[in-house]
């Protein structure tokens, strides 16, 4: 649970520990970012408002991290922030401010009983966009071939967008072999770059001196 008004935050603890549920909580959004990438949790229930870092950034960085959690927004009544923009987040349900906990309670329990669910997960960093579930890329407009080699590597980046990521970690995550000569990583990178990169003059893949790669979207 992630509510950095501590009135809110201790009844929402107490009240759902009441109802046997196990809670963390935490009162800033980089922390809930943090815990929610650290551990596993049934469900995330998250306020929009919050010192660090605001509930609509927790949400879309861990959808573009594949964390499929369901979350529970709590958005403001006076309409600063709209509904829409939370869902469009990728926030499953949202309950407005002030809510009552028993209307919480059974959007929580829906939640909780429906699971991760099944969204393509698209990916997407600047206008590269991925998408595991149809097995298609693009750049902007433009469609991209990729190997299935190729595709499974681009796919580990992008889920690790913003993250400096070693060979190491490339091969075991992409070829599942750690026997494999880290240096077969490079020569992927040299294909993936002219495919993704090359022809539209970006740089979406970088290379990080003495650790490995990083995708990240261009500075505009
Ligand atoms: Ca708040």
């Amino acid at each position: 649970m992630v509510e950095d008004e501590p009135v809110i935050a201790q009844a929402l603890v107490d009240g759902l520990r009441g109802e046997g549920y196990a809670v963390d909580h935490a009162p800033r959004g980089d922390d809930g970012l943090w815990m929610a990438t650290e551990q596993h949790y049934d469900a995330i229930v998250l306020d929009v408002m919050l010192p660090g870092m605001n509930g609509f950034v927790v949400c879309r960085t861990l959808r573009e991290r594949g964390n499929d959690t369901p979350i529970l927004m709590l958005t403001a009544k006076d309409g600063e922030y709209d509904q829409a923009e939370g869902l469009d987040t990728g926030a499953d349900d949202y309950v407005v401010k002030p809510f009552s906990f028993v209307v919480l309670l059974a959007r929580l329990r829906a939640l909780v009983r429906r699971g991760p669910s099944e969204r393509p997960a698209v990916m997407q960093v600047g206008d590269l966009v991925l998408d595991p579930a149809e097995r298609r890329c693009r750049r902007g407009d433009t469609e991209l071939e990729l190997t299935p080699r190729e595709f499974a590597l681009l796919r580990f980046l992008m889920h690790h967008v913003g993250r400096a990521v070693t060979k190491r970690e490339i091969v075991e995550g992409v070829w599942g072999d750690d026997e494999l000569d880290p240096n077969v990583v490079q020569v992927y990178i040299g294909y993936l770059r002219r495919k993704v990169d090359e022809p539209f003059g970006t740089s979406t893949i970088q290379t990080v001196r003495g650790i490995g790669y990083r995708v990240e979207a261009e500075r505009r």
